[in-house]
This record gives structure tokens, sequence and C-alpha cells, in this order.
């Protein structure tokens, strides 16, 4: 591969760090046009927000874990955690030094999923397991990821005792009081037991009874039975690796890489970064760490064509606050600007495929269907 550019000299070694929603779609759409270094401990992708209905029906997962080979076809990939960067290479935890001429950074949220998708696939397996053999279950967190998983388990499972317990005085902050109240409804009305203001006691472990039922303490000074538990609670960014490198000066005090309107590290003129891990002032969504990663690889086109700076695309951040919080299979919760619906509309849009076909087309692969469980009329 020669990877010089017309105007001669220049090269084109991209490494991209991170192959989650916004660095596989990055690397993905830059394949072809420069020599790419995809960097992840993962050997897969994964569609963050079909994660919960993996749960509930493993082989979703089949379709929502890819392996980053599937898409990615014409470049390197190191399956590692990278450790430090300097201003011409990344060092990864195996101890390769990878150098580049442009870097991308999209490490996001902080998580620890198992290493192959062989492995993940048998996470959601063991979990689905865990749910099933369960008569009680306990969600910690009231955020999107509680909220859907409790919904998830609502519809699929509706003989089964759902609590949710939340610090906050109303279900996922991030959205209007409007939408979260009538999520607090629904929830309600499927029978889940929703707890707000209090914390569940997570460090003393439960009190088991003859049944294996266990007995949690809460900060409100109760006890909930539950068969099993699942953790909810909100993740740090994955940015602490960042703390020791060059970009130790670009972090804010939240963790956040600082970046500019065409999505470099501010003050550095090779350097991206997209997705979660920005400092950009708008909801840490999927559908906006996608669009960072359309306006950051048109912007490396440009730079590795030698085009001018002066033409780079800037990012827009999003504005007020969209969201479609999937409620089981039929139903959602959606947050427009200019209105709040919750019910089978909004669920027709999200719920059943929970965009899983858009999110592979996009990635070049087919959106194709396993006989998935069909909903019940
Ligand atoms: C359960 C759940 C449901 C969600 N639902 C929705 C939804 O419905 N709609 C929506 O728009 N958004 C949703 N989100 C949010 C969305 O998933 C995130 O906004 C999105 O994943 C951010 O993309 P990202 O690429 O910045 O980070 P991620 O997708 O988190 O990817 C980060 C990648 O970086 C890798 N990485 C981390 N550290 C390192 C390192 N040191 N070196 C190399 N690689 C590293 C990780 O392995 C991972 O592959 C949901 C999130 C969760 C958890």
């Amino acid at each position: 591969m020669n990877w010089q550019n017309e105007s001669g000299g220049e090269s084109r070694r991209l490494v991209v760090i991170g192959g989650g929603i916004a660095g596989s779609l990055l690397a993905k759409s830059l394949q072809f046009d420069a020599d790419v270094t995809l960097i992840d401990p993962k050997e897969y992708f994964e569609i963050t927000w079909a994660s919960l209905r993996a749960m509930v029906e493993p082989i979703f997962g089949e379709r929502s874990v890819i392996n980053h080979r599937d898409y990615f076809t014409n470049g390197r990939i190191f399956t590692s955690n990278a450790i430090d960067i300097t201003d011409t290479n990344v060092l990864t935890a195996e101890g390769f030094i990878i150098p580049y001429d442009y870097l991308v950074i999209a490490t996001g949220h902080a998580d620890s999923v198992p290493e192959t998708r062989t492995a993940r696939l048998a996470q959601y397996q063991a979990e689905n397991e865990k749910i099933k053999s369960a008569h009680s279950i306990l969600i910690v967190g009231g955020g999107p990821t509680g909220v859907e998983l409790a919904g998830e388990i609502a519809a699929d499972f509706p003989e089964k005792k759902v609590t949710l317990v939340h610090n906050g005085s109303r279900l996922m902050e991030f959205i209007g009081p409007k939408a979260a109240d009538k999520t607090l409804k629904w929830l309600r009305s499927k029978n889940v037991d929703v707890k707000l203001e209090r914390r569940v006691d997570l460090n003393s472990i439960p009190e088991l009874d003859e049944n294996g039922s266990k007995t949690y303490h809460s900060s409100a000074g109760e006890t909930i039975k539950a068969d099993c538990h699942f953790l909810c609670t909100g993740k740090p960014l994955a940015s602490a690796w960042l703390k020791d490198t060059v970009l130790k000066n670009h972090l804010d005090v939240r963790g956040s890489l600082v970046v500019d309107e065409y999505l470099r590290v501010k003050g550095r003129k090779n350097i991206f970064a997209i997705g979660d891990i920005t400092n950009i002032p708008e909801i840490k969504q999927g559908y906006l760490a996608q669009k960072h990663a359309v306006v950051a690889a048109k912007n490396l086109r440009l730079l590795m064509a030698g085009g001018k700076e002066s033409k780079m695309a800037a990012y827009k951040p999003g504005g007020k606050v969209t969201a479609i919080v999937s409620l089981g299979r039929r139903d959602a919760l959606a947050q427009f600007p200019f209105t709040t619906i919750i019910g089978l509309v909004p669920g027709m849009i999200k719920s059943r495929d929970l965009f899983v076909g858009k999110t592979r087309k996009q990635r070049g692969l087919e959106g194709w269907n396993l006989k998935l469980h069909e909903l019940d009329d």
C-alpha cells in the first residue's frame, strides 16, 4: 500500500483508539482512504443499545455483537488497550508501538466486558439464565439503562417481581420531568416497583433466606427482597489512561477531552476525539457519537488529501435533548424538541429492532434478521 497523497510525501497512517459506536464507524469509513489501525481491547464492536434486549433474548446478540474484522476489512487491528500516546506513537498494553500521522481517540466510557465475541454471547446467555431462574429481580439505577432493562424484563417476564431503585428524585435525569413522569407511570402500570431517592447498600453482603432469596438494605431504612440484582449505574469515562500522556493538559475536570469545532483535540493539528469522551456540550448518546464520526472522517479525508484546514467541516452540537427510550418490545418513550410521547408509536420507531439493522448497514453489513421472538398479538 502506498499512502502518499497527491501533493507528495505526506503519509496517511491513521490510528483509531476505541472501536465502539464512534470509532467503528470512523475506521470503517476511512479504511480505503488511509492506512488505518484500530486499537480496541475487544475483538468486536457492540451496539450498546441492544445489550439489554440480548439479556432477555440472547439470540439478539448474534446481530448486535460484531467482530471488528467483519466491517473493517482493510486495516490492522490490535486487540489491546492503548496505554500511552506521544506526539508520534501509540503504545499498547502488550507493548506494541504504533506510529501515526493522524490519531482519533474514541474510548467512550469504561466498561469491563469479555474480549471475544463468543465470551460476550455466553455472558448474555448467563444473564438470561439469571433472569429466568429468578422470581424477583432488583435493578439498581434508574437511568436509561436501568429503565430499559426493567422494561425488557417486565415485557418478557410479566410474572417476575421487578424492583427498580434510583437515588434521584426522578428517573432518567437527562430527559425532562414530563418524560420521566410518563416513564414512571408506564413502569408502575407493568407492576415494576419503582423506589426513588434512595440507594441500595451493595457494600454489605445481602442476607440469604432458606429459598436463596436475598435481603438488600436501602438508605431509606427498608429491606428489599430479591433473588438477584443488576447494577445499572453510570460508568466513568475511559480517559484515566490519558492522564500521563501528551494529552494530559487537554482533559477537563470531568476527564473529557477538550475539542475544537472540527473535533480536533484543542491545540492539536492531527489528533481528533469523538464520541462520549469529548467535552461537547450535549448529551452523551450514540446517535451523536456517530455524527462526530462522520464529521471527523470528512475532516481527516480532507487533511490527508492535502486540503486546506479552512475547508474543514464544523460540528454543530446537538440542541434540545432528543431521546427514545425503549420499554420492552412494543412501547417506548420519545422526547422530541416539540413533544413527549409514550406507547406504541415511538415503540414502532425503536423497540422492535432497536436500530440494529440500521446500525449494521451503516457499517456495510447486512441488516439480516434472525427468527426473533415475534410480537404477541
Ligand atoms: C445500555 C446502554 C443503552 C444505550 N442506549 C442508547 C440509545 O438508545 N441511543 C443512543 O443514542 N445512545 C445510547 N447509549 C449511549 C451510547 O451507547 C454511547 O453514547 C456510545 O456508545 C458512545 O460511543 P463511543 O464510541 O464514544 O464509546 P463506546 O461505544 O463506549 O466505545 C468505546 C470503545 O473504546 C474502547 N476502549 C476503551 N478504552 C480503551 C483504551 N484504553 N484503548 C483502546 N480502546 C479502548 C472500548 O472497548 C470501546 O470499544 C446507550 C448506552 C448504554 C450503555
